[in-house]
């Protein structure tokens, strides 16, 4: 049993925000609820008001910006899978949306929660690292805008402060001609490990590769001294499928859970990252 609930229903992100603000620990948003009514159900929290910010109408939006996309927070994971917008000109996104849980979680959940609750084995964040995107968010005060990799801090952390609401996830254009790949294995509910690589190619050659992992620690990172080791590999190379331990997953500080030892999942995401540069590179053929 919840207990009994005030649901508000503000019209505005300043209206949610003050509500945040007046009624401080006994207040959470609620978007999708598909974590938090779990979270509500098992006893891990418990509220007595829950803030909807699905009415916000300026959070539901799908914006095309002058060849970047702005996602509103409470897009739903099933509407950015459909969009034909984020299929055309960020298909690892779409790629990526279309892995997130099963279909009844995707309908209810939005990107902004999966943000929000910052669990580890989550999808998303991994594939906005490699687009570069950045949140904005916003409390009483002025917006204010932050890398996607600075908003997420830990396991189930985020910089959101106690007054603010997550409003938006902008993702700029990619480089032109860039193709990329998000891959994912697991076992469970949610991905043991998640990759998402971006390719920018030149004649047989690449001259910029992004590459994100996600689940092996509290947070998904890139891994920046493989991607300067890859640029300006060729695009066969990256085909017949590369070591990625040395200068890359190697180095990582990998945590040991319930989705497998830390030896397993650094194994797992050597394997991923070869195959989604081995994918992209074949992307990229059958393209030109
Ligand atoms: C069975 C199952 C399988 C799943 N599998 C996967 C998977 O494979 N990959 C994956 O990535 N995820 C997975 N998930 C997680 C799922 O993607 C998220 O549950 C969903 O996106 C969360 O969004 P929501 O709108 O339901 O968030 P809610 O449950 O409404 O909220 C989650 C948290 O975020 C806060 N919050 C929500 N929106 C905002 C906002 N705009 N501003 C500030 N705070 C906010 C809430 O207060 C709460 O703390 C799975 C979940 C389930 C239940």
């Amino acid at each position: 049993m919840l207990g009994p609930l005030t649901i508000h229903q503000p019209a505005t992100v300043a209206e949610a925000a003050a509500l945040r603000a007046r009624l401080g620990a006994e207040a959470v948003i609620y978007a999708g609820g598909s974590e938090l009514l779990l979270v509500m159900k098992e006893g891990l929290g418990r509220w007595q008001h829950l803030i909807d910010v699905k009415a916000i109408a300026a959070l539901t939006r799908l914006d095309d910006a002058g060849g970047g996309i702005v996602i509103g927070a409470a897009v739903t994971h099933r509407t950015l899978e459909r969009s034909p917008l984020l299929r055309r000109r960020f298909p690892v996104l779409a790629e990526m949306e279309a892995q997130v849980a099963n279909v009844r979680v995707r309908n209810v959940g939005t990107l902004g929660g999966n943000l929000c609750f910052a669990e580890p084995h989550s999808d998303p964040l991994t594939a906005l690292l490699v687009h570069d995107a950045r949140v904005v968010v916003q409390g009483l005060g002025a917006e204010r805008a932050l890398p996607v990799g600075d908003f997420i801090t830990g396991s189930y952390e985020t910089a959101l402060g106690a007054d603010e609401v997550l409003t938006r996830i902008e993702v700029p254009a990619p480089p032109p001609g860039a193709v990329g790949a998000y891959l994912k294995f697991g076992f469970h509910e949610r991905p043991t490990v998640g990759v998402a690589v971006l390719l920018v190619p030149r004649a047989h050659s690449v001259t910029e590769a992004r590459i994100a992992v996600g689940c092996l620690g509290p947070v998904a990172t890139r891994l920046p001294a493989l991607e300067a080791r890859l640029a300006g590999a060729s695009l066969a190379a990256l085909e017949a499928g590369i070591d990625a331990r040395e200068g890359g997953i190697a180095g990582l500080d990998v945590v040991s859970d319930l989705h497998g030892a830390a030896d397993y999942k650094r194994e797992m995401a050597a394997v991923l990252v070869s195959r989604a540069l081995a994918t992209a590179a074949r992307r990229v053929r059958s393209a030109a």
